[in-house]
């Protein structure tokens, strides 16, 4: 089926909004991207199981973005469909000492709930940017701790469109790995969290605030850290030890407070990010036989 006429099946179909041809830089942190060739919020289970059926049917690619604050979208868009998930995924609550959190819902509103709520547990994640499913599919943290740590069960829907769930402590978490199956999106999972004081939950969100502030930059939009940490080693040290910092390439640059950092200056392209991504990783294996691996993803074709 062509994608004219998935379309027009998901519109009638679905609650949720579908668009045609959506900039993606609307829909990431670096504020670059061109247009993917469908959007879909999912609203509900059943636009989400509709939207990836009738997407299967057809043959069209799909993938699911949270808030795209992990992703490098292509310039020329993504021939395929973005999935984000909508209204009934955002929802968050405590439920016999369980936070309970759609994949949808912003990682800092449950952040602050917790904190709110005189709950502990969450407090290293303060700061990162993004949803929770996006989190869970990134196994995203800190030094201190990771949100692998925390997942007491997740739901997954499966390709087929079954519903599984799994416990938190068989999931094989890494570093920003997680072993999810393959083509599964989150939906919703329960975290691990205990009353504590309120005045030491805020004391450790205050401390971790302020160490970001101070590390890393601030205002300009970027996708965190580029390159995943070398064993042993941080990329961002081994990017300033070839003095990349502040190399520019058109309106991207290798930030001056983190070399592990491409910031956006104002309309910088895809290109510009992956030239200096590839000068960095080049130059570091050349300089220190060392190969640094992406930490984001790509999202369409770089050809
Ligand atoms: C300023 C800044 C600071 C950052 N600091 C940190 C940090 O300290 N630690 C850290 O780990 N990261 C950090 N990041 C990176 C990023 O915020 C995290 O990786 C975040 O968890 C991604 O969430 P997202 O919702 O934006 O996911 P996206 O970027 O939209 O997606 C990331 C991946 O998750 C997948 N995904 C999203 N939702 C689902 C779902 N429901 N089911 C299955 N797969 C899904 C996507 O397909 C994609 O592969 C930072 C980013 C920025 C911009």
């Amino acid at each position: 089926m062509s994608v004219a006429k998935a379309f027009s099946q998901l519109s009638k179909q679905l609650t949720g909004v579908v668009k045609r041809d959506e900039p993606l830089a609307r829909y990431t942190t670096y504020r670059i991207g061109g247009p993917a060739d469908m959007l879909i919020i999912a609203d509900t289970l059943a636009d989400l199981r509709a939207a990836t059926g009738i997407l299967d049917v057809s043959q069209i690619e799909w993938t699911v973005l949270g808030k795209g604050s992990n992703i490098l979208a292509a310039d020329a868009g993504y021939r395929g469909a973005v999935i984000i998930l909508g209204r009934d995924f955002r929802k968050h609550f405590v439920r016999e000492g369980q936070l309970i959190t759609g994949a949808g819902a912003i990682l800092a509103h449950v952040v602050q709930d917790a904190y709110a709520a005189g709950l502990s547990g969450l407090e290293f994640a303060v700061g990162i940017p993004g949803t929770v499913g996006g989190a869970l599919a990134m196994n995203a943290g800190t030094a201190d701790d990771w949100i692998g740590s925390v997942v007491s069960t997740m739901t997954v829907l499966q390709p087929g469109g079954e519903l599984v769930g799994m416990r938190g402590h068989e999931i094989a978490w890494g570093y920003r790995t997680v072993g999810m199956p393959v083509g599964g999106i989150t939906v919703e999972c329960s975290l691990r969290v205990e009353e504590g004081d309120v005045l030491s939950i805020r004391r450790r969100m205050d401390s971790a605030l302020t160490r970001r502030k101070r590390t890393q930059p601030i205002g300009l939009p970027c996708a965190g850290s580029v390159f995943r940490n070398p064993e042993g080693d941080s990329a961002g040290r081994l990017i300033e030890s070839v003095g990349l910092k502040g190399a520019r390439s058109g309106q991207a640059s290798i930030s001056e407070v983190h070399a592990n950092f491409i910031v956006n200056h104002g309309g910088a392209t895809a290109k510009d990010v992956l030239r200096l991504l590839h000068d960095a990783r080049d130059t570091v294996l050349d300089r220190h036989g060392v190969e640094l691996k992406p930490e984001i993803k790509f999202l369409g074709s770089f050809q």
